[in-house]
Formats: structure tokens, C-alpha cells, sequence
């Protein structure tokens, strides 16, 4: 089962990704992570990608075409993959026609409003786990590993801004282009706890 995750950005996608992973044995590719993996390496992609992803734009089509593409070539996503944060815009998606057979669209749909105290009160470990500081009590380590949490560079309100209107202008067009595929399911409830929502993945998964 191939499937792709949709969502503005605070939905809960990778959230949910890590849950719908290891219930479901799916690889999960995450194109956020693989940029900020090489932002920290220092590579050439990773150059390129900061600049876009501190304005809250899309890094060029060619080059996240290309990571996916590679990505998914790869032994471990051949068993089915979760696509999370990819297609982004018609182009990704026709692109992704080209080099993989999707089976469903997941659109995780949550209340725009909800969205800015998400992200900004985001904070996230090394290990790829989230919480929101409301949650934290002030604790500063990851209740999985122990790591110590941290805030992302582009989890600020500017950033944020951009970012939801990138998704509104480029990626929410997406939600027709895979309903009209028939390949559509919505997430009617994404404003509830994480557990919540993963209980109606289920539902539609099976
Ligand atoms: P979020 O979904 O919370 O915005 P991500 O980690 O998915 O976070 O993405 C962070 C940033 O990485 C995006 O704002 C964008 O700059 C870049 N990015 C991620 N996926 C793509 C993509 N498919 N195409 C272009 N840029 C992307
Ligand atoms: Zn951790």
C-alpha cells in the first residue's frame, strides 16, 4: 500500500505518520526531514533547500522530484510507503504519476485557526517525536529517548504565515486533483488528540 499524507502544515501529519508506520509496517518519507537532514550535514541540496524553507516556500520541483524518486527506489520502500509532505503542488503530483502507483490520499483537515499555536508551540526531538508545550509541563526531554527538545528554525509566526499560504495557494488544489481520482479520504476531525485521529486512520485503513 502506497499512500500519501495531505495537510496544512500543523495538521499532524507526521504525528500521525509515525503511528500509521509501525502499525502498518510502511516506510515513512518524510521530504521536510530528508531537507533539514541535509541542512545539518552541511550538503549542497541542503544549501539550497534553507533558503526556501526559512521564507516558507517550496524548494524547486527538480530537486524534491528527484530526492523522492531516488528515495523510493530504495529496498526498504518496496513493501508500501507513506508519502509525507510530498506532492506539494500539481506539478509534484503529476511527477509522482511517472515513478509510483499511489493507492490513497489521506487529507488530515483541521480548522486554519488551530494551525499557528500548533506550530509555534511545536517542539520536536532528534528521534522524530512532537509535542506541543502545553502538554510538556515544562519538560524539556523526550518522554522516547531522552533527547532534548528543540524548536524548528522555520516554527516561527513569520515563517508560519508563509507557509500556510504556500499550502493554500500551491498544495490544497491537491485535495480535488485526488478526490477526482477517486483516490480521496478525509480525516473530518483533525483537530482531535493524536490518538483520536489515528482511531479514524484505522477506520479508513482497515
Ligand atoms: P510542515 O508540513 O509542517 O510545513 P515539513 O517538514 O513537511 O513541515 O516541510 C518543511 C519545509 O520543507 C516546507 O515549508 C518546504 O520549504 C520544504 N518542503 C517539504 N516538502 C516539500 C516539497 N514536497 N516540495 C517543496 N518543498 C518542500
Ligand atoms: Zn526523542
Amino acid at each position: 500500500m502506497n499512500i500519501i499524507l495531505l495537510g496544512a502544515p500543523g495538521a499532524g501529519k507526521g504525528t500521525q505518520a509515525s503511528k500509521i508506520a509501525e502499525k502498518y509496517n510502511l516506510l515513512h518519507v518524510s521530504t521536510g526531514d530528508i531537507f533539514r537532514a541535509n541542512i545539518k550535514g552541511g550538503t549542497e541540496i541542503g544549501k539550497l533547500a534553507k533558503s526556501y524553507i526559512d521564507a516558507g516556500k517550496l524548494v524547486p520541483d527538480e530537486v524534491t522530484c528527484a530526492i523522492v524518486k531516488d528515495r523510493l527506489t530504495w529496498a526498504d520502500a518496496q513493501n508500501g510507503y507513506m508519502l509525507d509532505g510530498f506532492p506539494r503542488n500539481l506539478f509534484q503530483a503529476e511527477e509522482l504519476e511517472k515513478f509510483a502507483k499511489i493507492d490513497l490520499c489521506l487529507n488530515i483537515d483541521v480548522d486554519e485557526a488551530l494551525l499557528m499555536d500548533r506550530i509555534c508551540g511545536r517542539r520536536v526531538c532528534k528521534c522524530g517525536e512532537s509535542y506541543h508545550v502545553s502538554t510538556l509541563n515544562g519538560a524539556t526531554k523526550c518522554r522516547k529517548c531522552g533527547g532534548e527538545l528543540y524548536q524548528r528554525e522555520d516554527d516561527n509566526p513569520r515563517t508560519v504565515k508563509a507557509r500556510l499560504e504556500t499550502y493554500n495557494t500551491q498544495t490544497a488544489p491537491l485535495i480535488n486533483y485526488y478526490k477526482a481520482q477517486g483516490k480521496l479520504a478525509t480525516v473530518t476531525s483533525g483537530e482531535g488528540s493524536p490518538d483520536e485521529v489515528f482511531g479514524q486512520i484505522i477506520k479508513i485503513l482497515g
